[in-house]
């Protein structure tokens, strides 16, 4: 029995990596995965070209009706974060072969919409900073407790991705228990902000996750 391996050429790598716009795959992180170093000639890289059915014997997922080209093929490739690719492949049942292909279709669909400016990408380092700004009362997101608002508006439209474009406001108003001028006002900002585009119907899960998911931490922290 050889020990061989079918890995990726660097290029096959790197064009995974920027299929993605070097975000993790993911839909749970999308975390960035590149960034500078202090050689100031090299770069660091935090991420890695995952094979989706396993390079070698052993491996997870591993499919032996594959020719060597076939799995070393940009097709049997995902771009996930160091620490997603080791949890992927830590537990190969629950990461299935169709699931991470959804994953990396999914994370495409994203990387073309960022792409295409029907969705803005805004790391979690943003929403920290709109955050800040607003204590300062320099910003919207300060007004009239309208950051408690809008974690809940975030989190229904979350929760309710296939419907919501489908339900009434004044509806969602009553269900969240606000006015549903509030509401509309949040939507506004959404809209305006990337979270959500009003005209294409299109929702920016990972954006309005980490909102929701950051004012609960903000929350907490102010007690
Ligand atoms: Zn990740």
């Amino acid at each position: 029995m050889t020990k061989k391996r079918d890995d990726f050429t660097k290029r096959t790598k790197d064009k995974l990596k920027d299929r993605v716009n070097g975000l993790c795959s993911s839909p749970n992180c999308r975390t960035l995965t590149t960034g500078p170093h202090t050689d100031k000639a090299e770069r660091t890289n935090n991420g890695n070209a995952a094979h989706i059915t396993a390079a070698s014997e052993k491996g997870p997922r591993f499919n032996p009706n594959l020719t060597s080209e076939q799995r070393k093929h940009i097709s049997n490739g995902i771009w996930l974060c160091v620490s997603c690719s080791n949890i992927i492949d830590a537990d190969a049942n629950r990461f299935s072969v169709k699931l991470l292909h959804k994953w990396k279709e999914e994370a495409e669909k994203y990387a073309q919409d960022v792409l295409d400016g029907k969705v803005k990408h805004i790391p979690a380092m943003v929403l920290n900073d709109i955050y800040t700004k607003d204590k300062n009362g320099q910003n919207f997101y300060s007004r009239n407790n309208l950051t408690d608002t809008k974690g809940k508006v975030a989190k229904y439209i979350y929760d309710h991705e296939v419907d919501f474009f489908l339900t009434k406001n004044t509806v969602i108003a009553e269900i969240l228990n606000i006015l549903p001028e509030t509401l509309q006002r949040v939507l506004k900002y959404f809209n305006r902000d990337g979270l959500i585009n009003m005209e294409k119907r299109i929702i920016n899960k990972v954006a309005l996750k980490s909102l929701f998911k950051e004012l609960d931490d903000c929350i907490k922290l102010i007690g």
